[in-house]
């Protein structure tokens, strides 16, 4: 049987330094492990603008529908800014996400416990938080018609809709039921059914859905008290279900509850492929972090994390997730930190390929 395959996009300013730490990882899982992946690397972003004048190129694009999974690093950066809309680096994610049809969207928020101090909540909030968002990614407000600023009267208005059909909905549900059977089978919906259909719909859908998942114990809840809980009592909650724009919002608070940009990792799921691996898209949550770029200070954690969703839930390899997660866990409670998580407690502070070098050694001692 052939390796699983990776298409690993590293794109622009951070991304590749990040990336280059995820490669040295997936290295080390076919060299200790016996895990072998078959992986391919491609431009994507303004690295793909500057060598075939488009953010992804279509053998790019016909690439990443054919393999296991994709990671990709961070696109843009100020040399695009002035580009054409239409060939700006943030539109070859856009066609990787819309083409691979990626309707759910995992944020998780885990707090590692080395790093608690350095959220805005009180430590014992935070203190073991482990979360997850399921934002539903390709429909919404974000793409409902009709759409745009027109002239009314003597004035203009400005429109976008929110729809959602029951399909997209269930799919979306479904995901996120799947994910709390694998989790701790809890599961909150948020939507605002008090004051939109849209919500009312989703609400009923979920609801439905959930007669097939009866090990679940089901909420729900209206995103506003949904913003206010995850501040108040992050804890109560296991995994969340929200659209496209609630999920945008609550995904950034309840992410940022775990202290800094560089620790955020991301996976978008599609529908099952023929091997029955769904098709994937993991990256970190930060940009291309311009400011840092080419000074070895960029935190690879959060596109390591990636790649251990990627074993997580494209490649049933949950043991070895935590596995990767645990080594992290260790090297933080050692004291290692990027400029990024440097605080005045006395920790050592690392270099991208540094804190590579630390997690490679825990994961070495973990044998
Ligand atoms: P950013 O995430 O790149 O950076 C925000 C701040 O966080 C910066 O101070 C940066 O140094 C810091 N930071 C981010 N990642 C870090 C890491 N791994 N380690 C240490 N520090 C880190 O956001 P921005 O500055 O708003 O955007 C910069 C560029 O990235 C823009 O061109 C933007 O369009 C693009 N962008 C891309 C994505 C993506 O590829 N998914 C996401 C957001 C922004």
């Amino acid at each position: 049987m052939s390796n699983p395959s990776i298409l690993i996009l590293p794109g622009d300013g951070i991304g590749p330094e990040v990336m280059a730490q995820v490669t040295r990882i997936i290295d080390w899982y076919g060299n200790k492990r016996e895990l072998a992946f078959d992986v391919s690397t491609d431009l994507v972003g303004g690295a793909a603008y500057d060598a075939h004048g488009v953010p992804l190129h279509d053998d790019t694009m016909a690439r990443a529908m054919e393999v296991d999974a994709v990671l990709l690093g961070a696109v843009g950066g100020p040399k695009y800014d002035d580009l054409d809309f239409s060939v700006k680096p943030e539109r070859g994610l856009l066609r990787l996400r819309k083409e691979m049809d990626l309707f759910s969207n995992l944020r998780p928020a885990q707090c590692f416990d080395a790093l608690a101090d350095f959220s805005s909540l009180k430590k014992d909030i935070v203190a073991g938080l482990d979360i997850m968002i399921v934002r539903e990614l390709t429909s919404g407000v974000y793409f409902g018609e009709p759409r745009g600023i027109f002239n009314e009267g003597n004035e203009r208005v400005g429109i976008n809709t929110q729809r959602y059909t029951e399909s997209e909905i269930e799919r979306v549900a479904r995901s996120a039921f799947d994910l709390a059977m694998a989790r701790g089978k809890k599961l909150c919906s948020m939507e605002k059914a008090n004051v939109m259909e849209s919500g009312v719909l989703w609400r009923e859908v979920v609801t439905r859905v959930h007669a097939d998942y009866p090990e679940v114990e089901l909420s729900h809840m209206y995103a506003d008290n949904g913003a206010m809980q995850l501040v108040r009592a992050p804890k109560q909650f296991d995994v969340i279900v929200t659209d496209n724009l609630f999920g945008d919002i609550l995904s950034d608070v309840a992410a940022m509850l775990t202290g800094s940009l560089g620790m955020l990792p991301s996976a978008s799921l599609g529908a099952p492929m023929d091997n029955g691996r769904p098709r994937a898209m993991y990256e970190p949550v930060h940009g291309s972090a311009p400011d840092i770029t080419g000074q070895s200070k960029a935190n690879p954690i959060a596109c390591i994390l990636s790649f251990a969703m990627a074993l997580r839930y494209s490649f049933d390899q949950g043991a070895e997730a935590d596995r990767l997660e645990a080594a992290i866990e260790t090297v933080l409670a050692d004291g290692l930190r990027t400029a990024d998580l440097l605080g005045d407690d006395g920790a050592t502070p690392v270099s991208t390929s540094g804190m590579g070098d630390a997690i490679l050694a825990a994961l070495d001692a973990s044998l």
